[in-house]
């Protein structure tokens, strides 16, 4: 089982602390949302994951922290200036902004409006998704010579310290350089709580090698993703390829394929129940060449006469100097923090009749491990002993102390937000040093000696 729809997480995260509507005592802002003690546990762990599973399992992958706001020059040579673009339409009728290319088309091909059904657009026309900005105290908003963007992806922070890593790390090729951070696009039209917003966060691999290796490095990487995105827990019904057709490839693109993930299964139309939580593209040698001094256009003319250096690539084994190409493994956080959180998502009736929400959440990604819960929070010596576990526990997991409500509600509202286990403290702890370790999943429970709890825990957590 999984959510029914993004709504039922919208309320979820609410409800227990996992996303918040940003600037909400102000009215909010569109798609802006917040992360609360729960959100920003869980979305450590994904990145730590992914980070783990990137960079620390192997050996061909270093890892990078570009900033943010960089040089216009890159915006202007990696091509976002002139081609960042989603065609963007009117709906002269209700006046609705739209993505054109996110449009159902009726029985003639024309674009219907999604608000209210009218096919009386504007004509399209692009709209740059960069944001804006000026560096420098003295400048004025339109001062060209102070005018930067926010990044709208951390891959050309990657590409432009090509050199740089690859001459302190002494690396060959093939090998990688890895990148999580915030992104930001103007996008059109934001939605569907964190799926879609103008501010995300991405975990991007750039992976160099030789041309003629691309296409089964790309293959490699697609197959690794799906075995990564399986380790989240995520069901492999809910997830399906997309090989993009050859008008939806990016410019400098040979082959993109899109992971999708089932984020819309109320949706009648089965084709309408997918959308793309991350992206494989087979990049050729474009970044590379594009932002260095050599290449030549056809007229003997540099392509780049603002950069100082050459990014090609010398073999020493085989005398060549070429550009690498670039296979690019590109996965938004937040996108996979819903699927997540809507994949780990069950009801359960108890048996007194009552519907429980559980979040199987995968051990690693859940935002509390453990919560140690006193069975009588009225005696000392509970409570000390339950304070004392909780305490041990916290060096090697993230525990919780709650004593605020009936062990029923208590246990509920962990099962609410993932955590696998929690422990209860009761009047017979004091004499046996046990404690009752409850199951998330099966909602057993088992008595376990106190100075081998963490042992227990230890080994049942990383299972
Ligand atoms: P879409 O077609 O949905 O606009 P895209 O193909 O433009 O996405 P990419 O440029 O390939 O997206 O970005 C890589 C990943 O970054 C996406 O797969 C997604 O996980 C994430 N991402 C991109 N745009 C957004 C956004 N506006 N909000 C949240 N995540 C995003």
């Amino acid at each position: 089982m999984a959510a029914p729809n993004i709504e039922t997480i919208v309320s979820l995260s609410k409800r227990r602390g996992f996303v918040f509507p940003a600037s909400d005592i102000y009215g909010g802002l569109g798609s802006s949302w917040d992360y609360g003690p729960l959100g920003v546990e869980l979305a450590n762990n994904i990145k730590r994951s992914w980070w783990r599973w990137a960079v620390y399992e192997r050996d061909d992958i270093e890892g990078l922290d570009s900033a943010i706001i960089q040089n216009r020059l890159v915006w202007k040579y990696s091509g976002h200036e002139d081609t960042f673009s989603d065609p963007l339409v009117d709906c002269r009728d209700c006046k609705t902004r739209l993505r054109e290319d996110k449009l159902d088309r009726n029985e003639e091909g024309k674009p219907v409006c999604s608000n209210c059904g009218s096919t009386n657009l504007t004509e399209s026309r692009p709209f740059n998704l960069m944001f804006r900005t000026t560096v420098g105290a003295a400048s004025s908003d339109d001062d060209p010579t102070a005018l930067a963007y926010l990044r709208p992806e951390t891959a050309q922070g990657i590409f432009t310290n090509f050199k740089n890593v690859l001459d302190t790390s002494r690396r060959k090729l093939p090998f990688g350089i890895a990148q999580i951070g915030k992104a930001f696009r103007n996008e059109v039209t934001p939605g569907n709580f964190i799926f879609r917003t103008r501010e995300f966060e991405q975990m991007e691999i750039e992976y160099f090698c030789r041309p003629d290796d691309a296409p089964e490095v790309h293959q490699e990487w697609l197959d690794g993703f799906h075995e990564w995105i399986r380790s989240l827990g995520i069901s492999d019904s809910n997830i399906k390829d997309y090989e993009q057709t050859k008008e939806e490839l990016a410019h400098y693109s040979q082959r993109t394929v899109d992971i999708l993930y089932r984020f819309f299964p109320e949706r009648v139309d089965e084709a309408k129940q997918w959308d793309e939580l991350m992206g494989i593209a087979n990049r050729t040698d474009y970044d590379l060449r594009v932002h260095s001094k050599k290449p030549e256009d056809a007229e003997g003319k540099r392509i780049n006469p603002d950069s100082t250096e050459d990014l090609s690539y010398f073999d020493p084994q085989t005398n060549e100097r070429f550009y690498p190409y670039i296979i690019e493994p590109s996965t938004g956080v937040n996108r996979t923090l819903l699927a997540v959180l809507m994949d780990a998502y069950e009801e359960r009736t108890n048996d007194k009749g009552e519907v429980r929400v559980i979040l199987k959440l995968q051990p690693e990604l859940a935002p509390i491990k453990v919560a140690v819960l006193p069975l009588a929070k009225n005696k000392p010596e509970i409570v000390e002993m339950a304070r004392k576990i909780k305490k041990d526990l916290q060096p090697s997991m993230r525990s919780v102390y709650d004593d605020t409500g009936g062990i029923g509600k208590l246990y509920a509202r962990q099962d609410e937000i993932g955590t696998p286990f929690c422990v209860t403290v009761d009047h017979e702890s004091l004499e046996d040093n046990a404690v009752t370790v409850r199951n998330r999943d099966t909602w057993e429970q088992e008595r376990i000696q106190a100075d081998q709890l963490r042992a227990y825990l230890e080994g049942r957590l990383s299972a």
